[in-house]
């Protein structure tokens, strides 16, 4: 059984049960780690806590320092990550090259954008006196990733609350936990004060504990919806701060006058990207009447051009799902949503956990499909009569991640742009996009306590101090 990292050190856990880390590709089991127990919580927490002061004492300068040197490990180790992710999580290879490179070219930003952390000084209303604010960190932190980008998520929430200070106790998801050694080896050969990092492996308990221990000031989670939830509710307790990231169900709207080609690779990309297994994967389209039709039949063709298979041939577009439990989900959706009537243009056969890309019309905003996160790779489209409707049906939902428009209008792109409820709107682009500088999050229920990426990010994680002085005091 593998090894926890607490305070600087590779330890032996104290939980005897393990999780076996089975792969969605070959079925084989790739390794056994601790399922952690309370007990391995209070050893990471407290070591976390112990780094604090060492942590903040630290200048920003010297913790951007540390990112980089964290960076120069996954350089090394690059190929040997890649296939590492392919393997314990099903994407293709190709995918999870993108993942590696987007760690390891944005993972400076945090560092940059933590040694700009400004305060502002304040206007004082009384004479003699000088005021400003500054930004400090919160304290330990919680990071609980799921799995279906096991760096690049874990990545971004480990780079912002180490460079803003916070020590952190970092558990990843137990389906794909095995990435999460490396990001542990990274920070063992850096310069960061031993305990500043700690990883555990466990499943939802060990996460139960984490989030529920005493001394976590600050929880960065994403996951699902229902799981957010619930962590918000224990950290409310204890006046924790959350930043969670959570579900979505990502509309692309497709106006008449749009270029129907690249709405539908818009589309494509963002329905299938990690088989559909994406917080901001493409989740509904939704059509005006006079460009519906053709645009389902580019959406079909482009789909059945996708090769499904193993993730580690170069040519695979599609991999395995992560678990039966994962594709239930989508498969019941699609089922239910057919005997709705809706009409399954494409796709939807399985062979195992690989699922053939499914496209459906005739889809109606009141199904489940319409309605609840599918995770899987199915494109519901939704025919509407106008460009109003669209975004009446796109806002009439729970969730709110990122959303897109087709059109060549330019007034028809700002106002949806500013009628759409998301946190992030893209125009003539997938809504499965991230852009380095912009923040990512949710409205609704599909995030709150502020936005990943960036300055938000740093601001997200840092609480702010006023201060006064009093320098005419005679
Ligand atoms: P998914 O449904 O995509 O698997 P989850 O929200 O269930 O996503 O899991 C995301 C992460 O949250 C995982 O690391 C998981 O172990 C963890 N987790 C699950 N339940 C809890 C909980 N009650 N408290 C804290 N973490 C949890």
């Amino acid at each position: 059984m593998r090894q926890l990292y607490i305070d600087g050190e590779w330890v032996d856990a104290d939980a005897a049960a393990g999780i076996e880390v089975i792969s969605p590709v070959t079925g084989e089991t790739l390794d056994t780690v601790p399922d952690a127990t309370a007990t391995d919580v209070d050893a990471a927490v407290e070591a976390a806590t112990r780094a604090q002061t060492e942590l903040e004492a630290m200048t920003a300068f010297e913790r951007a320092a540390v990112l980089e040197e964290v960076t120069d490990y996954f350089v090394d180790h690059e190929d040997e990550m890649a296939e590492l992710i392919t393997l314990e999580e099903g994407k293709p290879l190709r995918e999870s090259y993108d993942e590696t490179k987007y760690v390891i070219e944005s993972s400076a930003d945090y560092g940059h954008d933590a040694i700009r952390l400004f305060g502002d000084v304040v206007p004082s209303e009384h004479r003699g006196r000088f005021a400003y604010t500054q930004r400090e960190p919160y304290g330990p932190a919680a990071v609980i990733t799921p799995w279906n980008f096991p760096l690049e998520i874990a990545g971004g929430s480990i780079y912002g609350a180490i460079a803003s200070g916070n020590p952190v106790v970092f558990k990843p998801a137990e389906e794909a936990p095995l990435t999460g050694f490396h990001i542990a080896r990274a920070f063992e050969q850096s310069s960061l004060p031993n305990g500043a990092f700690n990883f555990i492996t466990g499943a939802g308990e060990t996460g139960a504990e984490l989030v529920g221990h005493r001394d976590i000031r600050l929880i960065a989670f994403t996951g699902s919806t229902a799981v957010g939830q619930e962590i918000g509710k224990v950290a409310a307790e204890r006046s924790a701060t959350v930043l969670l990231e959570m579900g979505g169900k990502d509309p692309i709207l497709v106006f008449d006058d749009a270029d129907v080609e690249l709405a539908a690779r818009a589309v494509v990309e963002g329905s299938n990207w990690n088989a559909g297994q994406v917080c901001c994967g493409t989740e509904r389209v939704i059509a005006t009447a006079g460009i519906h039709d053709d645009l389902v039949e580019e959406i079909v063709a482009q789909t059945e051009a996708l090769t499904v298979g193993d993730p580690r041939d170069e040519g695979t577009d599609v991999g395995p799902m992560i678990s039966e439990r994962i594709q239930e989900t989508a498969v019941s959706q699609l089922d239910d949503a057919v005997d709705q009537g809706a009409r399954l243009r494409s796709g939807g056969s399985r062979d195992g956990l690989f699922f053939e890309p499914a496209v459906l019309d005739r889809v109606s905003p009141e199904m489940t499909i319409a309605r609840e996160e599918t995770f899987g790779p199915v494109t519901p489209v939704i025919e509407v009569a106008d460009p109003d409707e669209a975004i009446a049906i796109a806002n009439d939902t729970r969730y709110g991640l990122q959303a897109a428009v087709f059109t060549e209008s330019l007034s028809l792109a700002h106002e949806a742009a500013g009628r759409l409820q998301a946190g992030g709107v893209f125009v003539n682009e997938t809504n499965n996009y991230w852009e380095r500088l912009l923040p990512f999050g949710g409205y609704r229920q599909s995030g709150t306590g502020g936005r990943y990426g960036s300055k938000w990010h740093l601001e997200a994680m840092t609480q702010v101090k006023g201060v006064m002085m009093n320098y005419d005091h005679d």
